[in-house]
């Protein structure tokens, strides 16, 4: 899978882009994301970095540092 996603946040505020295909896609429910998400389980792609970026409300959002595993949560603001 090839080309461009683009995606919103439910408001509208954010947009990002996606480039290419997703390294990984799958259904993850390993503890971290348990942990840092509060859910049973989840749908997930990884990307990596250069294949993303913010095309609108980037001072908008807000990013969430989990204190002990190496993940982040970035959610909008609004
Ligand atoms: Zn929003
Ligand atoms: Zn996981």
């Amino acid at each position: 899978m090839s080309g461009s996603h683009d995606l919103q946040c439910s408001c509208g505020t954010a947009a990002i882009r996606l480039e290419g295909a997703p390294r990984v896609r799958g259904h993850c429910h390993c503890r971290a994301c348990r942990v840092l998400l509060g859910v049973p389980f989840h749908s997930v792609t990884a990307w990596n970095p250069e294949q993303l970026a913010v095309t609108r409300g980037g001072g908008r959002l807000l990013s969430f540092q989990h204190p002990s595993l190496s993940m982040k949560k970035v959610s909008c603001r609004e």
